[in-house]
């Protein structure tokens, strides 16, 4: 079966380009004159990352940290380890944590906290996708690129089991069991 075949489209990459630029001019809007250092949570954030950066209007460093929180199933393992810390030093710095997703809220959390301890001017949340249905706690990221209802979505750096990955948009998985975490 061709792969595309299984996925219904969500977000085009027309529609990904207008609300990634609009979205980088407001952080650098933001952050002008200040020192902003953006953190891509891996792997999913990948390729908003890198887009959003290429659309930002003032200087900023940029790292990466790696965090697992689903295996190879679409409904989550409920514990999310990360991979060592990053190099660069963060003090007095702003850090603003690019995520894909947004979902329970337990990555996130778990990453502000951790980002804290290295004492930065402040910590921010840029988000490509705000899935609000399985939220678990009351957070809200600074920045959200789409807000989607429901689904389990893969493209634009968003995988299921690694594959999807590579596809420019956004597709919802047809017959997915994340029918079953609903
Ligand atoms: P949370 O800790 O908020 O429940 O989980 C967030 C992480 O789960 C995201 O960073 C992402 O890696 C993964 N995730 C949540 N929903 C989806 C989805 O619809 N598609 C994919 N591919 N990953 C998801
Ligand atoms: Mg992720």
């Amino acid at each position: 079966m061709n792969a595309v075949s299984e996925l219904t489209p969500v977000l085009s990459e027309e529609e990904i380009r207008k609300r990634v630029t609009d979205l980088a001019q407001r952080i650098s809007a933001d952050y002008r004159d200040e020192s902003l250092v953006m953190i891509g949570v891996l792997k999913g954030a990948f390729v908003f990352l890198a887009d959003l950066v290429r659309q930002m209007t003032i200087p900023v460093e940029v790292d990466f940290i790696r965090a697992s929180s689903y295996g190879k199933a679409d409904t989550s393992s409920g514990k999310v380890s990360f991979s060592d810390d990053t190099g660069t030093d963060l003090e007095g710095k702003h850090v603003l944590l690019v995520e894909d997703i947004l979902d329970t809220g337990r990555t996130i959390e778990r990453l502000i906290k951790r980002f804290k301890a290295y004492n930065p001017r402040s910590v921010g949340v840029c988000v490509c996708v705000d899935k609000p249905e399985r939220r678990e706690n009351d957070f809200k990221a600074d920045y959200v690129c789409f807000l989607v209802e429901k689904g389990f979505l893969v493209g634009y750096g968003l995988d299921y089991a690694e594959k999807y990955r590579h596809l420019p948009a956004i597709y919802a998985l047809k017959n997915s069991t994340s029918e079953e975490a609903k």
